[in-house]
């Protein structure tokens, strides 16, 4: 958001002034531009640029609706501010605009916007900041040992314990196979594992992901003939997520799965990961988990975020599997077997 007081409208207001000069000229009939009353062909008159005003009044009424409208207030203003397009009469009713900071309370231009009606300043951004939701940490933080902190919140019910990870995504899998459509068959083994074990596994630089979709595909080449064994599935997803984001992550790994058997052709990654992020988004605004959909909003990662953006604009509305697939097919046709 950009803010700065201008003082164009009053320089122009001015201009307008000192143009105006007194006319005592002999015209046929003229036209009060202001009031619409003829101007008699003797009487004097004010005249601005290619305007004429049969009175002083007139003319000031005329160069105060020149005059900006302030945003907030509605009254004209002769110096103000302006930010984003909008004019504000005072500093006051620019303020109105801002938002307030839910850690220091201060109202501020600039921030981030971290769920429904939550806004964190851009300088309590900067803080050591909980690994899950972003709010900046107290002393009551948990430190999970592995480079994260969880706030207080979110350390309350994050999961730590296998069953209970393996609980979420079973009807977090049966959710989005009723809710969009989206699910397979696939024997998909749930993992809950440590930020080391990820890094493992992860072909990325395993630094940011907190899920990671496996699938193997076990073939044996024996003279002119493949042999294939059982595909193999899993997904592992970090341990010590409360359960919004938990689920978010979930969804992310389960669009993967879902990809896998409907659109393997699909290779470029900012589709691969926008449509994951997408389907986690659709699915935590119809869920209502509000701290989650943010993340994708606001991601500046070009493969991760662009992506999801990209998909998001794709989809419209969109609210199933079948209609995703045929529009993904639309943009990358499946080549011909
Ligand atoms: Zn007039
Ligand atoms: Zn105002
Ligand atoms: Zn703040
Ligand atoms: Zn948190
Ligand atoms: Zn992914």
């Amino acid at each position: 958001m950009m803010h700065r007081l201008f003082t164009l409208f009053l320089l122009f207001f001015l201009s307008v002034l000192l143009c105006g000069g007194l006319f005592a000229a002999k015209r046929n009939t003229l036209v009060c531009d202001w009031c619409g009353k003829k101007i008699d062909s003797n009487a004097s008159f004010l005249k601005s640029e290619d305007k004429n005003f049969c009175s002083e009044k007139c003319f000031n009424q005329y160069a105060e609706s020149l005059l900006p409208v302030c945003d907030v207030c509605g009254k004209r203003f002769k110096s103000g501010y302006t930010s984003d397009g909008r004019n504000f009469c005072s500093k006051t009713c620019l303020e109105t605009t801002f938002h307030e900071c839910v850690h220091c309370h201060r109202r501020e231009p600039k921030g981030y916007i971290l769920g429904n009606n939550v806004f964190l300043c851009e300088y309590c951004r900067e803080l050591p900041a909980c690994a899950s939701c972003q709010m900046p940490l107290d002393k009551f933080a948990k430190d999970l040992g592995d480079g994260r902190k969880l706030c207080r919140e979110c350390a309350r019910d994050a999961i730590f314990t296998q069953s209970e990870a393996e609980k979420i995504m079973t009807a977090l899998r049966q959710k989005l196979a009723d809710k969009f459509k989206m699910g397979t068959k696939h024997p998909i083994k749930f993992d809950l594992c440590t930020r080391a074990e990820l890094k493992k596994e992860s072909t990325g630089d395993g630094e940011h992901e907190l899920g990671l979709f496996i699938f193997h595909r076990n073939t044996l080449s024996f003279f002119n003939h493949t042999i294939r064994s059982k595909d193999e599935f899993r997904i592992l997803i970090l341990i010590g997520q409360p359960p919004d984001f938990f689920r978010g992550v979930g969804a992310h790994e389960l669009a993967h799965d879902w990809m896998q058997e409907n659109l393997p052709h699909i290779d470029d990654p900012q589709i691969r990961e926008g449509f994951a992020e997408f389907v986690s988004w659709l699915y935590a605004k119809t869920e209502k988990l509000d701290r989650v959909p943010w993340r994708m909003e606001q991601n500046t990662d070009p493969v991760y975020g662009d992506g999801f953006r990209k998909v998001r604009d794709m989809m419209g509305d969109a609210k199933t599997a079948a209609e995703w697939k045929r529009i993904l097919l639309d943009y990358y046709p499946s080549p011909a077997k």
